[in-house]
């Protein structure tokens, strides 16, 4: 079953999203460690019957992501989350208009 998350935002400006696939999570929590904005946490998420600690974005990161992840500079993908990330959970869609 694909759990895939989405946190983040289109407007006027495009759209930013941090996408977490919660099959691929291996629950290690390095992507925690690794973000520098203290953005993300586990989560438990009921996958195939059972509930699995998946990484997602905060509650209170969520509304403001567009501020907290700005400094990570998407246009270079040197974003600390998908880079610590050995499991390939973490992406990023950012297209800016
Ligand atoms: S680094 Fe990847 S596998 Fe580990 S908790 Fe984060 S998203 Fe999951
Ligand atoms: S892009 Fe940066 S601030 Fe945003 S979740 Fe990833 S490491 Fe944290």
């Amino acid at each position: 079953m694909k759990v895939i998350t989405y946190y983040g935002y289109t407007d006027g400006s495009g759209e930013y999203y941090i996408v977490i696939d919660a099959e691929k999570c291996n629950s290690c929590g390095e992507c925690i460690s690794a973000c520098p904005q203290e953005a993300l946490q586990m989560e438990d998420m009921f996958i195939d019957l059972e509930d699995k600690p998946v990484a997602a974005v905060t509650e209170d990161h969520r509304k403001k992501i567009r501020y907290t992840c700005s400094p990570c500079k998407p246009e270079e993908n040197s974003m600390p989350c998908i880079k610590s990330c050995k499991k390939n959970a973490i992406s990023c869609i950012w297209k800016p208009l």
